[in-house]
């Protein structure tokens, strides 16, 4: 469909057209009338068109500007269709947000961008009700990964950290066109209204899971030695032998906090 525009690589183009696909991702996305969505990413509003019919108004933030004219012509008659021509990972989504209102955002989005732009999003976290995401399988399997599975890791508790993590299903590559060379998968990111655990201090939160992970096969006392001595290691109810992909989320809280009285 619509194939007239040449997929261009740098932006991660690839487009959904596999109807059934469309279907279950708008189901999972379950818009209602008047909901502030914001899509990332529109393309060639594969997405766009169905949500855009039932919430009535959407904002959408495309970096390819060539795409936005043939795109608000097929949005047309189907409701208010607000464009920015921005970067995702560069974009004020505060402006969007009016008096308490919370965003919902959607996106089949280029897989080169997605970590980084999960990472700008969380900052945004308290304006965003949730967020559904088309993103490389490898990737939502991360996010969503366990203590003790094999694709836990720093992503996984950083954004765990902000959110509940739920994968929805699989898209083969066939779904897109062009297909890309991975599997996709669709992953909901809730951000958490009361934070089951809170670092009293982020920054140092995210320095101690930082450090603990950039040596996977060592031990967390090993991992950890600049940050921590013995005495500290005797204030926590964690065994300093154990692997940094064992630990909760909880348990790497619990590490950072107990530097902050
Ligand atoms: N939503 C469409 C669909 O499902 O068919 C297109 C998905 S395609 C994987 C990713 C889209 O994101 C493209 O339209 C691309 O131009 C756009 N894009 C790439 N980088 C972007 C960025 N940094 N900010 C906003 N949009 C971007």
């Amino acid at each position: 469909m619509h194939q007239t525009h040449l997929a261009r690589k740098r932006f991660g183009q690839h487009f959904l057209h596999d109807k059934q696909i469309i279907q279950r991702l708008v189901d999972a996305i379950h818009a209602e009338p008047n909901q502030h969505l914001v899509e990332i990413g529109p393309g060639q509003g594969a997405l766009t068109v169905p949500i855009l019919k039932i919430v009535g108004q959407l904002d959408v933030i495309e970096i390819d500007w060539d795409l936005i004219p043939a795109l608000k012509t097929r949005c047309l008659g189907k409701g208010l269709l607000i464009t920015h021509q921005a970067d995702a990972l560069e974009f004020d989504f505060k402006t969007l947000v009016q008096d308490k209102e919370e965003l919902r955002v959607i996106g089949n989005l280029p897989y080169n961008i997605s970590t980084p732009l999960i990472f700008h999003l969380l900052e945004y976290s308290e304006h965003i009700q949730d967020m559904h995401f088309m993103l490389q399988k490898e990737v939502v399997d991360r996010l969503a990964a366990q203590p003790g599975d094999d694709a836990y890791g720093r992503l996984s508790i950083m954004v765990q950290y902000h959110c509940a993590v739920t994968s929805l299903f699989h898209v083969p590559a066939s779904a897109f066109y062009p297909p890309p060379q991975v599997e996709s998968s669709v992953v909901r990111l809730v951000p958490h209204v009361e934070k089951p655990h809170r670092a009293k201090n982020y920054e140092h939160f995210s320095n101690v899971v930082r450090l603990a992970f950039s040596h996977r096969r060592k031990t967390l006392r090993n991992c950890l030695k600049t940050m921590m001595g013995d005495e500290d290691w005797a204030k926590v109810a964690i065994d300093s032998h154990r692997r940094p992909e064992e630990l909760s989320v909880a348990d790497y809280v619990q590490l950072s906090n107990l530097f902050f009285k």
